[in-house]
């Protein structure tokens, strides 16, 4: 597993490497979220910045890291060509397979088109 720190010091290389410019907003040091919560975040995050490098044509990705009293909610933004067609999950394994290990953490996934693509992840803090 890895923690969320960590993985958003690959992902600045990764995207540097691709010439896409980076902005983090929030901090990733995770203070009220499970260990396992943290690891599905860490992959979702990475498999959302793979499509934003694979696939949106994206001049910028922006992470927003948003903590509440209940949830903690991570924002992946591009401002790339945006997710076209119906049947998004069928077209690879990379969404359906972060929405499975959210499902695992009671997390949630929310996909918003427009100016490129946002995908709002949402998880439970864990309870100290
Ligand atoms: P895999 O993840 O299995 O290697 P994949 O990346 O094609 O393959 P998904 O991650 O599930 O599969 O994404 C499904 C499809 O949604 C992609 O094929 C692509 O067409 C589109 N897509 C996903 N993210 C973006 C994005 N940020 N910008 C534009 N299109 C996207
Ligand atoms: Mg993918």
């Amino acid at each position: 597993g890895i923690r969320l720190e960590e993985e958003l010091i690959r992902i600045r290389q990764f995207l540097q490497a691709a010439e896409i410019d980076f902005l983090l907003e929030g901090n990733p040091k995770l203070t009220n979220t499970s260990l396992i919560t943290e690891n599905v975040l860490s992959m979702c995050i990475k498999e959302a910045v793979t499509n934003v490098v694979k696939h949106s044509n994206a001049m910028a990705c922006w992470i927003m890291i948003q903590p509440s009293r209940t949830d903690l909610t991570i924002t992946v933004k591009d401002n790339g060509t945006g997710i076209s067609g119906d049947n998004i999950y069928s077209k690879g394994h990379g969404l359906q397979g972060m929405r499975e290990r959210l499902e695992f953490v009671n997390g949630t996934m929310d996909i918003v088109k427009g100016g490129g693509t946002t995908l709002v992840i949402r998880v439970p803090n864990a309870f100290k």
